[in-house]
């Protein structure tokens, strides 16, 4: 295609389907089979703007038992209308189709989806997935953003997981206007990674916990989304809003000093003093000393342990040192 014909057709063609600009689509790719031959897919929310402008992705369910995410494209796909978008928006919804289905964070195979990126399609069900992905999504688009929640029984306060040292993710990660950005580097395999190399402009939500639907969490990822439309030109709107994120480049995980029961004194978004207790970890029939948990710096509670019972060494509060405080 030639530039001049491209230009002429913006036209999105995806799977078996085309989607013309002012158009919505549920296009289906297809993504082999289960054992019993059932035919399985990945659904894509095609939102094909009337006028050109950029183009986004929005992930979730990468982590198959990770639904805030979810309903937080269910709700942008309803508000958005492609006969006043700029650009394009290609949301899926449940990346993970096989992970969702058992309610689990993995693959059948206990292998990762977001530590398989960029894939193959030769490669473990987990790569040829993300080598899907990568093909039919993330390449048509500059823009993305990978919506997910806290893992292994912790919830996350709503934080935005960007790499503040490029600009314009920085412009993004702002525009989102969660209570928290914490920057972070990208991991090896992983979707944010990937996308990033492959010239994208990626920021990763994190918020609430895995297999149950937060509020605050969806709604905070519904209004974000929406904000970062904005600030890229495609929808109307006033981009940012009256949040004041804290900025966090530093963060340790406060773990537990000894095995029993954990009974914590802060939750996510709490603004804690060093030294501050955070909680208690006794044994299970009380009849020792409780140890306590003192934070290590000043900080906000990024996220926690909701599991009472915890091991030796395990990670219970995730601390944040706040670098920077956005005013109004
Ligand atoms: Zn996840």
């Amino acid at each position: 295609m030639t530039a001049s014909s491209r230009e002429a057709s913006r036209d999105i063609t995806i799977g078996n389907a085309t989607v013309a600009p002012g158009q919505s689509q549920l296009v289906e790719l297809p993504f082999g089979r289960l054992p019993t031959q059932t035919i399985l897919n990945v659904p894509v929310i095609v939102i094909n703007g009337r006028r050109d402008g950029p183009r986004l992705w929005l992930s979730a369910a990468i982590h198959g038992d990770e639904l805030n995410g979810v309903e937080i494209i269910r709700r942008v796909a309803e508000r958005v209308d492609a006969a006043k978008l700029r650009g394009a928006i290609l949301a899926t919804p449940i990346v993970n189709v096989l992970g969702f289905l058992q309610q689990d964070r993995y693959l059948p195979d206990r292998r990762d989806l977001n530590r398989s990126f960029p894939g193959s399609p030769r490669g473990a069900l987990a790569s040829q997935l993300a080598d899907l992905f990568m093909r039919e999504v993330v390449a048509r688009c500059s823009y993305g953003i990978d919506l997910h929640t806290g893992s292994h029984h912790r919830t996350n306060l709503p934080q935005i997981r960007a790499n503040l040292d490029d600009p314009e993710t920085e412009r993004c990660a702002r525009a989102f206007g969660a209570p928290a950005i914490v920057h972070s580097a990208t991991r090896d395999g992983s979707l944010r990674e990937a996308a990033t190399e492959r010239g994208n402009t990626v920021l990763l939500y994190e918020a609430g916990e895995a297999l149950r639907f937060n509020e605050e969490s969806i709604r905070t990822g519904v209004v974000g989304v929406l904000r970062v439309l904005s600030a890229l030109g495609m929808r109307r709107g006033r981009p940012g809003g009256k949040r004041a994120p804290a900025i966090v480049r530093r963060s340790q995980w406060v773990r537990a000093r000894r095995e029993g029961m954990l009974r914590l004194a802060v939750a996510p978004g709490d603004r804690v003093r060093k030294r501050a207790n955070l909680g208690f970890v006794s044994n299970a029939l009380g009849d020792t000393q409780p140890i306590k948990l003192t934070a290590p710096f000043d900080g906000v509670v990024l996220g926690a342990a909701l599991n009472p019972l915890v091991h030796r060494g395990e990670a219970v509060v995730h601390l944040g040192a706040v670098e920077e405080e956005l005013g109004d």
